[in-house]
């Protein structure tokens, strides 16, 4: 069997060895032929079986595959998948090297002097509100534009919908052009769900769509939803742009997109940069301030994830250091606890646990720094051919590599 074939199979495998665990499955998206289906794949192998299987990939992809980055991207992706099933079937890993080990990316915290400069930042941005202190000048901000519910269905059907329409637009003019060719697409659809441990989620389907859904129970601000479209719309036009190489090249890996390995730190980071792809510029006060609002959560977020999972703090204490350090609700701050914390309310292991280091290390260690760089020498062009035209430049593992033409 040829390796790429091996390899979608035992990420079905894989898959559904961690919806048994933990009920998420490490497929997020499946775009190949029915036979090979994660869905169509076994469903009692030991994590013992699973392992040999995917380590007989690791030796066999040098081997079969002559491109030196699909092979790095390739095995990059089999070592945060043998980190996957080591660490579900309970085996003793810390939750440094369990980041590590998915992501390819160092567990990194942000000091108390970092965080005072981002609230200091805050601060500044909303020097302009009525309160005396920030806590009632940000409740202030916040209780204005909150959404939920009813309210935030409709939003999301209507201006979200339209305003996804218009990025569309915004991608074929600013970076279609640019690359000189364009792709398949046939549009993201809007939905509201309830019950989910995320806010949003982008689910890409065979066929150039993505659904986006919106968890309505969540309390939304109006003027970060507005960012939420840019992020969760970059992640249709990257699947959108895997897809047409997948058909193109018949690389069976690609029908493939998983999660928890080096691919999504990239994943996440170009939809977190997809504001300055863009080049869209806030004038807004609202927007400027949601978005610092924004960034002290992501890194307040990423404090609270080690707390619980590697410094052994409660739930509590958690909660407390994101609404005092991240300036959030105790209402929000306890529902992102559903993402971060290591168990879910049932026991079991929170598949999520890690993931919300892919986002901020995404940005700023990868794409932000790279972009700029093509900025500064002028290599836009080329920068969006590397991105979106050759779909294995987007792993931690393979990206410093896929750049280094840019000096
Ligand atoms: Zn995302």
């Amino acid at each position: 069997m040829e390796v790429s074939e091996k390899f979608v199979r035992l990420c079905g495998e894989v898959s559904n060895f961690t919806k048994a665990k933990t009920g998420t499955s490490f497929v997020d998206a499946y775009i190949g032929p029915e036979h090979l289906n994660p869905e169509n794949q076994a469903k009692d192998k030991t994590p013992e079986e699973i392992l040999h299987g995917i380590k007989e990939i690791i030796d066999q992809v040098a081997d079969d595959i002559d491109e030196p980055l699909r092979v790095e991207h390739l095995i990059g992706e089999c070592q945060s998948m043998i980190v996957t099933v080591d660490w579900l079937s309970g085996k003793d890993i810390s939750y440094g090297d369990l980041v590590q080990g998915l992501f390819h990316i160092p567990l990194k915290r942000f000091s108390k002097p970092v965080i005072d400069k981002k609230i200091e930042d805050l601060n500044e941005a909303l020097r302009e509100f009525p309160g005396s202190e920030l806590r009632e000048r940000v409740e202030h901000f916040t209780q204005k534009g909150e959404i939920s519910g009813a309210e935030l269905k409709h939003l999301v059907e209507t201006d979200l919908q339209n305003k996804a329409i218009e990025v569309g637009q915004m991608f074929e003019n600013n970076i279609y052009s640019l690359i000189g060719t364009s792709v398949t697409n046939n549009g993201v659809e809007y939905q509201t769900v309830t019950d989910a441990p995320w806010s949003g989620y982008n689910w890409y389907q065979k066929g150039f769509k993505s659904l986006n859904q919106f968890n309505i129970d969540v309390t939304f601000n109006k003027n970060t939803l507005q960012g939420v479209i840019y992020h969760e719309y970059e992640h249709h036009v990257s699947n959108c742009w895997r897809e047409k190489f997948y058909q193109e090249s018949g690389n069976l890996e690609l029908a493939v997109v998983p999660l928890h390995t080096g691919r999504c730190v990239i994943s996440e980071g170009t939809a977190d940069t997809a504001k300055d792809f863009l080049g869209v510029v806030d004038d807004d006060t609202h927007i400027k301030i949601a978005d610092a609002l924004y960034s002290l959560r992501r890194m307040t977020s990423i404090n609270a994830a080690i707390m619980l999972n590697d410094e052994g703090k409660t739930e509590d204490e958690a909660v407390e250091y994101m609404f005092e350090r991240g300036y959030r609700t105790e209402k929000s701050a306890q529902g992102s606890i559903a993402f971060i914390g290591p168990k879910m309310t049932d026991g079991r292991p929170n598949f999520w646990a890690p993931y919300v280091f892919t986002y901020f290390f995404g940005r700023t260690d990868f794409v932000l720094p790279t972009f700029n760089k093509a900025v500064e020498q002028d290599e836009l062009a080329k920068f969006y051919k590397t991105l979106y035209l050759n779909p294995y430049s987007g792993s931690s593992v393979t990206w410093n590599k896929a750049y280094e033409w840019l000096s």
